[in-house]
Formats: structure tokens, sequence, C-alpha cells
């Protein structure tokens, strides 16, 4: 912090709660093409030296941030650079590299690239929150190794701990980086629905979107502060700002964790209906998160995110593996996985997504493993062998007409007939559940309520559909409205339709993790909601200060306004009325 620069305040919009302060960090996305370095090597010497010079000045470097960190953060972050110097002091493994330039004759680029791969995969299968993290470590070690060896300078390669900034971020971008070393994001574009903010709150990490080009203003390394409970980004703030967003943070915290402590009360209304609260999940480590929040099953387990923190698609075996891990940690629970949803602002390394001008109405979710089943069948192959306790179910992403659904069918009718046949054991009786999240889906939820077992309601895919929003664009974001009526119908009809069938019906997209809208929903008849794991205590908070009588009265009230605006209006109205302390649930 420089106290003779002048303070600069902006708004923002929030997409992860929060409050970090630290250096600001320009990010520009640099792409390798590893293939140019894909030759057959002929002078192996050159490629051990390029190599070994590589390590040696990722040391220097890394030896030196681990010095400007300690001075400025203490002891905090040490571990990040304390395990990638070990890694690059490890003969052993360093011997591993040097062997797959000599044995393999690739160049030193290509032989860390595998080597390093390998090693990631390895530490992310672990079950143990610590390795997992090193995964991390070795990732962003070698994206260091790499730009040392092509000679170009940053790109995901945090120095020190910092507040990123980037025009986009996407959700690959948000798990290449060094995720220890983020202290937040600041994005040009980005909605509160896009999958980069999505995965931000899970990974706990504040993040907000101002479009007033930051970076024309603000230079790497200036101080700032990102508020993520008021919407506010500070540059070079003054000491009174720096101690008022400490005030305030603390004062969220503690909020926030006299929630956690009532979490595990009974999750009823005041007039005694039960509802029930699940979690969204993206990484494999929220899990131990969800029970310790209260969460009492998995509504969405957003697989991509598993293919996000590799470099290249699962194996089924890996998979299995992983969701075997699931079912046995979580037996007492429903587990709903969601099959891949490829494409819209996901895109996934070796999933040949072509370009296209509208990725979002796309080839995307099951439009695209309808025409490379090859994915879909290893991914349902390892769900089936992984559910021997019977408490994981399969869930379909972005069906718009029924052709789609029964097509999906058969492939996994094939696929059990193939498990069988190979005498593998498997659970015959998965659960199979669709994504209402077009309004395609919402309107013939009756044709397809016969053909699954339940139904999972995806506002963020329903709202951007419905009202022809696109959820990633921070220009229109005032008119993403998840609570528009036209949304609020669609939702009504699907609920009715589930009860009229007896299928179960949940709401997972980010209007129930929102809790000025948590009693629209409850008026409609929703009983299910699944939100991130870190907004569960308050979600439910908010379902206990509530009675069923006074969220109909609601709904009924806003039903038939002629503007999304209106209803938000009378929303924010109960809430403040209702909600003890609403001002610090975000
Ligand atoms: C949704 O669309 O509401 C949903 C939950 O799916 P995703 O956000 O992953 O598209
Ligand atoms: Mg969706």
């Amino acid at each position: 912090m420089n106290k003779n620069k002048k303070q600069f305040e902006f708004d923002a919009l929030i997409l992860s709660p929060g409050i970090a302060m630290g250096p600001a960090f320009f990010f520009r996305r640099i792409a390798i093409d590893l293939e140019e370095y894909n030759y057959k090597v002929t002078d192996i010497e050159k490629e051990i030296n390029a190599f070994h010079k590589a390590c040696g000045s990722s040391k220097e470097n890394l030896i030196h941030t681990q010095q400007l960190s300690k001075k400025l953060y203490d002891d905090q972050f040490s571990d990040v650079f304390e395990s990638q110097i070990a890694i690059l002091e490890d003969t052993i493994f360093l011997q591993e590299i040097e062997n797959e330039i000599k044995k393999g004759k690739k160049s030193a680029a290509i032989a860390i690239n595998n080597i390093f791969k390998m090693k990631k995969e390895y530490f992310l299968n672990l079950d143990n929150e610590y390795f997992r993290d090193r995964a991390l470590d070795i990732a962003d070690l070698k994206q260091k190794l790499l730009h040392e060896i092509f000679g170009i300078g940053t790109d995901y390669q945090l120095s020190v701990p910092s507040i990123i900034f980037s025009e986009l971020l996407t959700p690959s971008d948000t798990v290449n980086f060094n995720r220890n070393l983020i202290l937040g994001f600041v994005t040009d574009t980005g909605g509160k629905t896009s999958h980069a903010s999505i995965m931000a709150k899970s990974l706990h990490i504040p993040s907000v979107v101002n479009s007033d080009n930051l970076s024309k203003i603000i230079m790497s390394g200036d101080y700032v502060i990102i508020d993520g409970y008021i919407g506010k980004i500070f540059v070079n703030p003054s000491q009174k700002t720096i101690d008022e967003c400490i005030v305030r943070k603390s004062k969220f915290e503690d909020h926030r964790a006299k929630l956690v402590k009532e979490t595990n009360l009974p999750c009823m209304t005041l007039d005694n209906e039960e509802v029930k609260i699940y979690a969204n999940v993206e990484f494999v480590d929220e899990l131990d998160e969800v029970k310790l929040n209260g969460g009492e099953g998995i509504g969405l387990f957003r697989t991509e995110g598993l293919f996000f923190e590799r470099d290249s698609i699962p194996t089924e075996e890996e998979q299995f593996v992983l969701y075997k891990k699931f079912a046995e940690k979580l037996k007492d629970i429903p587990i709903i996985l969601r099959t891949v949803d490829a494409g819209g602002d996901k895109l996934i390394k070796d999933i040949n997504q072509p370009q296209e001008n509208n990725p979002f109405l796309g080839w995307r979710g099951i439009r695209v493993y309808l025409d490379e089943p090859e994915i879909f069948i290893n991914q349902l192959r390892a769900i089936f062998r992984s559910n021997i306790n019977g408490n994981i179910k399969i869930l379909l992403p972005m069906i718009s007409c029924i052709r789609e659904l029964r097509q999906a069918k058969e492939i996994i009718e094939e696929v059990k007939n193939q498990l069988e046949k190979e005498k593998i054991q498997f659970n015959p009786k998965t659960e199979l559940g669709i994504m209402i999240e077009t309004p395609a889906a919402a309107m013939m939820a009756d044709i397809y309520m016969g053909e699954v077992d339940f139904l999972s309601i995806g506002t963020n895919d329903l709202t951007q559909y419905t009202l022809a929003v696109d959820r990633t664009n921070i220009k229109i974001a005032k008119l993403f409205n998840d609570m528009h009526p036209a949304v609020l119908k669609l939702i009504k009809n699907v609920v009715e339709i589930s009860d009229q069938n007896q299928k179960e019906i949940s709401v997972c997209g980010e209007l129930a993790g929102n809790p000025r809208a948590v009693a629209i929903l409850l008026g409609l008849g929703v009983r299910i909601l699944s939100v991130s794991p870190i907004l569960i205590p308050e979600i439910k908070k908010v379902i206990r200060s509530v009675s069923l009588t006074d969220c109909k009265k609601l709904v009924d009230s806003i039903l038939y306004c002629d503007d999304a605006f209106k209803v938000i209006e009378k929303a924010d109205r109960f809430f403040e009325d209702k909600i003890p302390n609403y001002e610090y649930l975000v």
C-alpha cells in the first residue's frame, strides 16, 4: 500500500461473497502450443540441459518469491513455495523426467508435461486434502517450468498471493491458477450464474465484476480491496477504508459462524413444513464441507470440475475410483451425479468443441454425447459400477426434446447389458433424472415425467433461455432475472406436475441459494433446494424464519406481477420483514 496514492472506489457486481485485500495481478492468457515441441529428439544432452536450466531458474524465482511472501504475509502461504521447491530438489522426480527425455526421446517440454501430468493425476486421486492441494502446486510448477523453457512471461503464474484482474475468466482458468495463491477475482464481464463465478463460490474466493475497464487505471502490484459483501472495489485504500473493511469482514464472519452452529437444527418452516437442503458441488474437496454445513445430500455434482482439474478426460477407471470414494464417504445421503455438461462457457480440453456463434445454443450437454457417446459411456460405466450402496443417482443435462432423452436411455440400457455380459459388478437400479433447464423441457414436463425417476430445475439456464439473456454477459446482467414472472410460472408448472405424478423435484440453480428467493420457491411448492455448500446455513436460517402460509401469500401476490422488478421489490420487503439480521445474508 502506498500512502501517497489517492484512493479510488468502484461499484461492482458481487459474484462470490467475502473481502480480499492484496496486490492486483493482471492476467493475460498466453497460449502454449505443446505440439510444436513434440519432435523426435536427436540432441538428448541439449534437452536435458534445457530442463536443468528451467529447474534452476524456477527454483531461484521460488526462493525469491518465498522470501517476499514471508515479508508480506508471514508464513501464511509458505507451504506452497516449500512444496514446489521440494519437488525441484527431489532427485527421483528429476530422474523420471530425465529418463523420459532419454528413453522416450522426448523434448524437455514434452517430458515435463508427461511426468507432471502423471504426478498430478496421482495426487488428485488420493483421498487426502493435503495431497490434493499438492496436486495444484504440481500443476502450477509445471506451468512455471514450461514458461522457463519457452522463455515467455507470466500466464497462470502468481508470484505472490494476489487479486486477479482479467477481462474474462473461464472455469478452467479458475482451476489453472494455483488456488492457494488466489485472494480474489475481478473480471470485466461475467454474471452471477456464469460457471467461473459458481466455481469461485465453491472455492470460497471473493469475486466481483466491474465493467469500467479497470486495467486502464490499476497497475499490477497496486494494492486493492474487493468487497464482496457490499459490491465495491477500492484501489489504494486509505487506512480508514481498510479498517472499515476489516470490521465489516469480521461482522459478516461472526454472523456466519453463528449460523453454522445452528445449521443442524431441524430444517422446518415456522408452521412445521419440512424442507431438505442439498449441496451443489464442483470439487471433491467440497464433500467434507457438505456435512459440516448441514447438507442432507448432494443435489448436483457438476462432474465437469473433475474434467477441468485434469488436463484430459478422466478414464472410466479414474472416475470409478472417485465415485466409489464419494459413495463410501457419504453412504447415508443421496448423491446426484450430473453427467458431464461440456459446452457453453465450459470448454473442456480433449472434447473437440467447435468455434460456435452461439455456444450456449450450440453443442452442449447431452447433445455432445449423443454425437460422441464414448465420453458418456465411460462415465455411465463408472457410475453404475460405483453405486454399490445405491445412493448415487444419474442426472442428464440440457434436455430439450424427448428424442434426446430416449436416445440417452437406449445408451444407458446398452451400457447395463455390456456390464452384465462382462460380469462386472454394478447397480442396475441406479435412478435416472433430468435437468429441467430449457423452456421446452419445463413446458413438456408432463411428458418427461413418465420416463424418469426425478427432476431437477436448473434456474440458471432456464432463465437464460426463457429471457434470451446470456448468463455471462455483464452488459445485460440487469436483465438476467431469475425471479422474472415468466421463469416463476415455468417452475410452478413443473412443480405442480411433479407433485401430481409423485416424482421428486428439486431446484439446483443459483436461485435456490438466493436467500431473498427462498420464500418464493417454498410458496411455489419446492421442498428440496440444492445450493453451494457455503450457503446452506443461511438458507436453512431463512427456512426456519418463515411460515409456509406467508410464503404462499407472497407467491399469490407476485405471480401476476407484470414486471420482474416488482417481484424483486415484494420479495425484498418480505425478506427484510421476516428475516432477523437480514443485512448479513448476501
Ligand atoms: C442451471 O443451469 O441452473 C444449472 C444448475 O446447471 P449449470 O449452472 O451447471 O449450467
Ligand atoms: Mg445448466
